[in-house]
């Protein structure tokens, strides 16, 4: 498998809003933003995730992480590096089967660990 990540082409196969979804989350529309509750802190009621589908972002109070769609993912799921690759593949296979390598890629690369520097 090539170490090589083609951003561009995953991204807009995986909206952070069908991410969302995915995941469980209750996600509440607010103004241009999505407010959630977050199932991985348990804190901060059901606005402690905030998701920007403009910027395909999110950002969670309690946890002080933030980033993408595949970090979100990464952080309510609590996956690390070595299980990641795994369970977002298995996460994203129906909206993503012919990404399945570049989604395995990208947690090889480490990514989930980069949001602890959040
Ligand atoms: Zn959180």
């Amino acid at each position: 498998m090539a170490g090589y990540v083609d951003f561009a082409a995953l991204k807009p196969r995986v909206s952070i809003e069908q991410t969302a979804t995915l995941l469980g989350l209750n996600a509440q529309p607010a103004g241009q933003q999505l407010r959630s509750s977050c199932p991985k802190c348990l804190e901060g009621g059901k606005r402690a995730i905030v998701i920007t589908p403009e910027e395909g972002s999110f950002y969670c109070f309690p946890g002080k992480k933030g980033g993408d769609a595949i970090e979100l993912v990464c952080h309510v799921k609590g996956l690390s590096q070595k299980d990641a690759a795994g369970n977002v593949v298995s996460l994203f296979a129906d909206i993503t089967s012919q990404n399945l390598e570049t989604l395995a890629a990208l947690c090889d690369q480490k990514r989930c660990d980069t949001i602890e520097l959040f």
